[in-house]
């Protein structure tokens, strides 16, 4: 070690404590690096290279302690350090061999962690997350009572559509929606809203700030589609559910 400071042997003018404090190598390699980081601010020196006692120090000082938050910047750094690095095969079996042993989920653990998520609500940017995954998936969410009516209805008019489909170019815009039914020939899209989640005005009479998000939603996806040259349909749960199809037969109805 020679020059650094760790190796100050002189203890004659420190208490008792303080001497045990200093026998331990934790507390000593944390101090160190205080200082050292200090003096190394303060003074723009190179830092010399650690010797092997340091660095032991130094990593049984590291051991057990919780890292600050992860900035972006730090785990952007990490992957790029990351990058195009192999493991070596000694880290690789590591790896696989905790992987065997940890099995399938207890069931205590399983209850913890639906502990955590309880009464927790998701933020605005995990819905938009949860929708952009949603826009694609392939196999989404499963039809709705009021879906498959729609579908039929179009079937006995004997038009032709496709299911959840995105119009192309949404994306761009920052939307990320499947459309209920498209009919790509007629440049038409079918929505079929549900009353409680899209706030009728004839059943929810009192909306909430739920409902008026959604209709904003709604009426962004709207004009977004427009602009693209679609026509948006929006039907009703309530007009479904009593066969009301008018406005459907009226958009297909040669102008
Ligand atoms: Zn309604």
């Amino acid at each position: 070690m020679g020059s650094s400071p760790c190796d100050r042997p002189t203890f004659s003018s420190y208490s008792e404590a303080a001497r045990k404090r200093w026998a331990d190598p934790v507390y000593r390699a944390r101090t160190c690096a205080a200082f050292s980081r200090a003096g190394l601010k303060r003074r723009g020196r190179k830092r010399p290279p650690f010797s092997k006692e340091w660095c032991q120090n130094l990593s049984a000082a590291a051991r057990g302690k919780k890292r600050g938050p992860c900035t972006k910047e730090r785990s952007q750094n990490i992957s790029f350090a990351l990058k195009g690095r192999k493991l070596t095969k000694e880290c690789r079996e590591r790896i696989s061999r905790a992987l065997k042993d940890r099995g399938p989920f207890t069931k205590e653990h399983r209850e913890s962690l639906s502990r955590a998520q309880m009464g927790r609500k998701h933020t605005e940017r995990e819905k938009e997350n949860m929708r952009r995954r949603r826009a694609k998936q392939v196999f989404p969410l499963r039809d709705t009572k009021i879906e498959v009516l729609t579908r039929s209805h179009l079937h006995f008019l004997g038009v032709s559509f496709r299911k959840h489909a995105e119009i192309v170019g949404m994306r761009r815009l920052g939307i990320f929606h499947q459309f209920d039914v498209m009919l790509p020939a007629r440049r038409m899209v079918i929505e079929v809203d549900g009353c409680y989640w899209h706030g009728c005005r004839k059943h929810i009479k009192k909306q909430n700030g739920m409902h008026k998000r959604n209709r904003a939603r709604d009426r962004k996806i709207d004009r977004a589609a427009c602009s693209l040259g679609w026509k948006v349909i929006r039907l009703w749960e309530h007009e479904i559910k009593v066969g009301d199809f008018s406005k459907l037969r009226i958009a297909l109805s040669p102008a």
